[in-house]
Order: structure tokens, then C-alpha cells, then sequence
């Protein structure tokens, strides 16, 4: 730790239970153990996710299970300021479940932009990290609160006063062929289905900051282990060989979004 960031505050704005672990599992531990404050924000209970193994949860009760899995990976992670917002997962674009009254795609959007424009200046935000506006790979609801997030940082934002600095997530696309080359030179099944390696995650010239979390990844894991409905204890991609998971676990990727020309803070973590 280069800097002390006991005074800063960071509100993390996600969409589903476990989009917070895969994005920024490591950042939010990094600032933890930095003694930053930190909230966490999420929109939906992940209501229609798979269910990894049926002695978890039921399509029913899977909103529930997936709270609690959040709840836990918080607890992991050390964050204790754990917001629900209680929208219905949407699904893909084009399901039904777009249309559901609760879905978070059908949300009042001026209700949701001044209930993150409070929390801003509630916990004094100094980072608002979210989801990027392509929602990484097409998903309504990472798209809705990026939206969502991206205005109300700049509800808040005074010229002459107070502006938060707006982070996106992002997964490099250069990162992800490299990893995938690697798995596939070295025989390994790439843990994920892959059909556009080309075209898949954030444009590299999109990325503007790199964070070193190698020294949180045990935290990021064990985190990332809670959401056990989504990601299986046992699965192929907690078994890659270490050196592979530290390699893939071990930085993380930003967009310093807004405002223009500020000084990236993340970079200085
Ligand atoms: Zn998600």
C-alpha cells in the first residue's frame, strides 16, 4: 500500500449478487484492508441465475439464497454497508422475464438515480464504481445500472465543489486472449465457453487503470467461493493451476469515466 486510504469512501453500484466478486472482488478487499469506507450496492437478488447444485436452492427461493450468498461474500470481504434495492433479476435480453413489473430493466429510473445520488452523498463517495454501459457482455440489468450510476454521479457532481470520481469495471479483451491461449497451449479447458474471443470484454484503449490486488486474491476467492449457487466450489475454474488463477485473479481493471482529466486514484492504490 503506497497510500493511506483510510479517509476514502467508495460506493460500489452492481447489478446482480456475485457481479461485485468477479469485477472488483479484489479492489473492494484492497481498500478494506486499507481501512476505506465501503458500500455496496446491489440492484437485484439475482432471482433467475443457474443453480449450481439443486441441494442449494429452488427457482423459487434462489432470490433468497443468493441475499444470503452476498451477505456472506460481504462478510468475507469485510464490507459491512450492504445495500438491497430488491428489483426482480431481468435475464437476457428477450426473455420473458423482461417484462416482469419488478424487473430491474422496467425500474423507475429517476427513483433509482436519486436513491444512488443519496447514497453518494450519504457516505461522502469519493470512487462510484459500476458496471461499464455495454454491461460487459450485453446483460440489461449491468447496462441499467451503469446507466443508473453514471447519472447519478453527475446528479451530485459540482464543478466547483464535490464530484466523484466514476469508475468502470472492465475485463480487457488482450487479457482475456492471452489467458485463453495459455489454457490452450497448456491443454487446459478454458473454464468458460468462449465463441467470440475476438470480441469479447472491454477494449483494450478503453482501459485506463490497472490495480494490483495479488496480495488480496485469497480474500477475493474465498469471497467469490460464498456465491456457491453460481459458482461451484469443485468447478473447472477453481481448478486451474495457481499460477493461471493468480494470473487471472490478481489485477483488475478500470475506466476512469468521469471527470474528464481528474487524477486517476486507483492508479495510486
Ligand atoms: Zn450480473
Amino acid at each position: 500500500m503506497t497510500n493511506d486510504i483510510s479517509h476514502l469512501s467508495v460506493l460500489a453500484c452492481f447489478a446482480h449478487p456475485d457481479d461485485e466478486g468477479f469485477a472488483s472482488g479484489g479492489l473492494l478487499a484492497k481498500l478494506v484492508a486499507g481501512g476505506a469506507r465501503v458500500t455496496l450496492v446491489c440492484a437485484t437478488n439475482g432471482d433467475i441465475g443457474e443453480i449450481s447444485d439443486p441441494s442449494l436452492a429452488t427457482p423459487e427461493n434462489l432470490w433468497r439464497v443468493r441475499k444470503q450468498e452476498l451477505r456472506n461474500a460481504m462478510a468475507v470481504t469485510g464490507i459491512t454497508d450492504l445495500r438491497f434495492l430488491d428489483y426482480r433479476d431481468s435475464g437476457m435480453v428477450g426473455w420473458d422475464d423482461n417484462n416482469h413489473p419488478n424487473a430491474y430493466c422496467n425500474a423507475d429510473s429517476d427513483a433509482v438515480i436519486s436513491l444512488l445520488a443519496n447514497a453518494i452523498a450519504e457516505v461522502n463517495a469519493h470512487v462510484v464504481l459500476t458496471h461499464d454501459p455495454s454491461g460487459g457482455y450485453g446483460h440489461p440489468d449491468h447496462k441499467t445500472m451503469s446507466d443508473h450510476a453514471t447519472a447519478a454521479v453527475q446528479q451530485v457532481s459540482d464543478p466547483d465543489g464535490f464530484t466523484p470520481l466514476l469508475y468502470y469495471v472492465c475485463f480487457p479483451r488482450g487479457v482475456f486472449q492471452r489467458w485463453w491461449q495459455e489454457m490452450l497451449d497448456r491443454g487446459i479447458e478454458p473454464p468458460f465457453a468462449v465463441d467470440a474471443i475476438d470480441s469479447l470484454g472491454t477494449p483494450d484503449d478503453e482501459v485506463t487503470t490497472t490495480v494490483d490486488v495479488s496480495a488480496h486474491v485469497d480474500t477475493k476467492i474465498a469471497s467469490l467461493k460464498c456465491h456457491r449457487t453460481q459458482i461451484s466450489d469443485d468447478g473447472p475454474f477453481f481448478q486451474l493451476p495457481p499460477d493461471i488463477m493468480a494470473g487471472l485473479m490478481g489485477a483488475e481493471y478500470y475506466q476512469l469515466a468521469a471527470p474528464t482529466g481528474a487524477t486517476d486514484l486507483l492508479a495510486t492504490l
